[in-house]
């Protein structure tokens, strides 16, 4: 399985480099032009020769793709360069190179014909593998610390959302993250914590500027990243079940509305509202729903936070502070995320539904 591995991203890199040098774009001119060689020259079988065209092809297509960088350093355009795999990179099966057998069993294609692996399955990848309803695609080989894992890609259709009976309005928000037209909140509090505690250390280590340090830098980062993932893998779900046993459907702003909202002031307060950690937040729950068939609608997130609740004056005057609400004109008073939750909820209510169920006329 090594030497399949090193021929493989071999094979892969062979291929990157004549994609690259020749400007060729489509995978079938790419086949035609390195099908031959890959075969000959890394003793690849013709599915596994296929595989590593395309691997290369997607990485070169993806490399293309990408914005341009600058150089820090020398503040000039950096020049993109042709993507090369290293010999311990995965090694990609399509759905035709690789067969799940029964007991737990995998066939792999490898340079010396097929050979056997046992997987090892966790409940979660059983329920999933063995479930019908899920389609298996393609698989990326790889190995860490001397264990080969198999990631196998698996799709399914997305369900038809059930119509939705009402709206649970949600505002994201710094101090809760998130914050529900019912009042509950899914508080950012430990996050909050936590983050203070990296951005400590992490100016601690940016003063030392050792290689470990660095090192212990991007560890930190990756860390904190993880951190924050599983808090909004929480509370997308925690959201994304409640509505779903309510029946009701997910309302959030336009995701500009939040740039609009968060006001930043100063290097401190800005690395404090990461916009990817709310874009994640949102991608979280939209994916969850989508899949737990509950509806989700975008609103315009204007005056959402200005707007009174109660007796819906809007004017920047009602919001006192970041935190609390109070109405200039009705006196109405509430926590301002509480506020802005339930204007999303009625934004949702009043806008024209879009169905995509038609209901067939009687008679
Ligand atoms: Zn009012």
């Amino acid at each position: 399985m090594r030497a399949t591995q090193v021929a493989f991203n071999q094979a892969a890199s062979y291929c990157a480099q004549v994609a690259w040098d020749e400007g060729i774009t489509n995978k079938n001119t790419l086949h035609h032009r390195v099908y031959g060689p890959t075969r000959l020259n890394f003793g690849l079988g013709a599915q596994l020769a296929c595989c590593a065209r395309d691997k290369a092809a997607e990485a070169v297509r993806a490399v293309r793709a990408a914005p341009e960088h600058r150089d820090r350093d020398t503040d000039t355009m950096m020049a993109k360069t042709c993507p090369t795999f290293r010999d311990d990179s995965s090694v990609r099966y399509d759905a035709n190179s690789y067969t799940l057998k029964s007991r737990d069993r995998v066939s792999l294609n490898t340079l010396s014909g097929r050979v056997i692996g046992q997987l090892v399955l966790g409940d979660f990848q059983r329920a999933h593998l063995y479930d019908m309803s899920w389609s298996i695609g393609g698989a990326e080989l790889f190995r860490r610390a001397n264990i080969w894992y198999l990631g196998i890609t698996q799709t399914k259709a997305d369900p038809a959302p059930d119509e939705p009976t009402g709206w649970l309005g949600v505002d994201l928000g710094i101090v809760n993250l998130a914050t529900d037209s019912e009042g509950e909140t899914h508080t950012g509090a430990d996050v909050e914590r936590t983050r203070q505690w990296y951005m400590g250390r992490r100016a601690a280590l940016q003063r030392v500027r050792t290689k470990s340090a660095k090192r212990r830098l991007k560890r930190l980062a990756g860390r904190q990243r993880r951190f924050q993932k599983d808090t909004n893998h929480r509370i997308s779900k925690r959201l994304v079940e409640y509505a779903q046993r309510t029946a009701r459907g997910i309302a959030l702003e336009d995701l500009k509305g939040i740039r609009v909202r968060v006001r930043v002031r100063g290097p401190a307060q800005r690395a404090r509202h990461s916009n990817w950690a709310f874009a994640q937040l949102r991608a979280f729950i939209t994916y969850k729903a989508q899949r737990a068939g509950v509806r989700v609608v975008v609103v315009d997130p204007r005056y959402t936070s200005q707007r009174c609740s109660g007796c819906g004056h809007t004017e920047r005057a009602n919001r006192r502070t970041q935190a609390e609400f109070c109405c200039v004109v009705c006196g109405h008073a509430a926590p301002a995320d509480y506020n802005a939750a339930i204007n999303i909820e009625r934004a949702a209510v009043n806008q024209p539904m879009v169905s995509t169920r038609t209901h067939p006329r009687a008679g």
